[in-house]
């Protein structure tokens, strides 16, 4: 009985307490009901098969409410990989291209610098512009029922082909009619002379700089090759925008990665404090951790500032501190425990064909380039790995390798089919620490973290709701 709590006709429920009041949880009707005690212990002898659940009085009772009603998931299978070979035909959305696999930093937390294992490491590779050209056509062959499109530049540090990016943009304008086109681009902000500037300011590029923080933070592990710090050179260049381009600035997204080398609590005191920064929106994203070679060691003073950030986001979604403490930390878990609760005001029935959540219309969302013309899902998979390789810009898609990562649900279906979570849970393909592919008992790894996760979520709901959270009005 651990991942689901299979009762012996289909019942699937689970019982939460908080110190104040205990829960259960219906997967059938997605619903989040109070209980008395009494009926909390009756509903932990049928989770525990100490009594049938239909001998059970009180699923009698909530059952003439609409609860606990027998529900089967007879089959695990993603409906979307359906429709997805309609939507590769004329639905991409997004283009990224790999231009380098070169950098001209070697920063310590780098996917690319050999601390993942089975990862590639930085290297000469670069796109050529045939390439990148017949990338754009296969992309843009595609996209006939989008009145939207966005192209992104990737690397390595993609301004290291600064001219291959310029005869890109030059191409796709001529190429394109009757599309809005967004151009994204994700740099390490120390190559940005003014001609690259002008030309990402006259394009309206969605800039995205990476940025650790204060001098002392960054420099601790975003270095050039012979170790030296990068945080002047980019501030340097980001003031040089501000001065030239003030509106364009503002747009700069600024990009932190959360890792071990960084002083969690120095980093959010310098974005407080600067007003450089004030008007940019400043993203955090802990280094990733699937395989890695040596778990990332974070000291104490790390969890004690995200705790500390963590319980001031409470506080403020229960309407007991103001929005402008709530640091940009913080602000995903806002947004996510916002997104549970509605999520649990959707009260439709689960089809008998279904699967976790997690994977995106693959190729359709962020369709990505390798330098070699090799299509993969997006930038984040391990692009080494041929189980990710869903095509290539000249044989076009592979339907049943994408079909394959979008049923990733399969290789635990038989767990999924009686998992009380199985509405709550997002595992992606991609973060499934693997050698060659990601098997039945790597996904099982995932499967616990996602199910510790929607049990926290669900706690979390229940405490924020009895000290009167609610999204009405946000
Ligand atoms: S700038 Fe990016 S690609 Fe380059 S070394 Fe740093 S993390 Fe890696
Ligand atoms: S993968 Fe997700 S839905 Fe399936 S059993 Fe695990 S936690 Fe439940």
């Amino acid at each position: 009985m651990q991942k689901g709590c299979k009762m012996s006709n289909n019942i699937i429920f689970k019982t939460i307490k908080t110190y104040n009041h205990p829960y259960v949880y219906d997967r059938h009707t997605n619903s989040l009901v109070r209980l008395t005690d009494d009926e909390y212990q009756e509903l932990l002898k049928v989770e525990k098969l100490e009594l049938k659940s239909e001998e059970s009085g009180v699923i009698k009772k909530y059952q003439e409410f609409g609860l606990f009603h027998p529900n089967t998931v007879e089959k695990i299978e993603n409906n979307q990989a359906l429709l997805i070979e309609q939507y590769l035909k004329s639905r991409l959305t997004q283009l990224t291209l790999q231009v380098t696999q070169q950098c001209n930093l070697r920063c310590k937390y780098c996917a690319f610098s050999g601390i993942y294992e089975n990862n590639r490491i930085h290297s000469a590779n670069r796109m050529t512009l045939d390439i990148a050209r017949r990338s754009i056509d296969f992309f843009l062959e595609r996209v006939r029922e989008r009145s939207d499109i966005t192209i992104g530049f990737y690397g390595g540090e993609p301004l290291l082909e600064f001219d291959l990016i310029k005869q890109c943009v030059e191409y796709i304008r001529g190429h394109v009619e009757g599309k809005q086109i967004k151009y994204t681009l994700t740099t390490n902000g120390t190559l940005m002379p003014d001609d690259v500037i002008d030309f990402l300011v006259e394009n309206d590029f969605l800039l995205n700089i990476s940025l650790d923080g204060s001098k002392t933070e960054h420099d601790a592990s975003r270095q050039f090759a012979n170790g030296e710090g990068t945080f002047d050179t980019i501030i340097e260049n980001i003031k040089k925008i501000g001065e030239k381009h003030p509106e364009y600035k503002r747009k700069i997204q600024i990009m932190t990665t959360i890792n071990p080398h960084m002083d969690l609590g120095c980093v959010l005191e310098y974005f407080k404090a600067d007003d450089a920064f004030a008007t940019n929106s400043i993203l955090f994203n802990p280094m990733s951790e699937a395989n890695l070679k040596e778990r990332p060691n974070y000291d104490v003073n790390y969890f004690r500032v995200r705790n500390y950030e963590y319980i001031k986001a409470l506080f403020y979604m229960i309407g007991k501190v103001e929005q402008k403490y709530i640091s940009p930390l913080s602000r995903s878990v806002v947004g996510l425990t916002e997104r549970k609760s509605k999520q649990l005001s959707e009260h439709f029935a689960l089809p008998s064909t279904t699967s976790h959540g997690g994977a995106c219309k693959i190729g359709v969302r962020r369709l990505f380039v390798r330098v070699d013309g090799s299509l993969f899902p997006c930038e984040r998979v391990n692009e080494t790995l041929d189980y990710f390789m869903i095509g290539t810009i000249d044989a076009g898609f592979d339907i049943d390798k994408i079909s394959k990562i979008f049923n990733i649900g399969k290789l635990t279906a038989d767990e999924c089919k009686n998992c009380w979570a199985l509405r709550f849970c997002v595992i992606c393909a991609g973060q499934i620490e693997c050698e060659n592919e990601p098997s039945r008992a790597n996904k099982l790894v995932e499967c616990t973290k996602s199910l510790n996760q929607s049990l926290f979520s669900l706690y979390e709901l229940c405490v924020l709701k009895e000290f009167g959270y609610s999204t009405e009005g946000r």
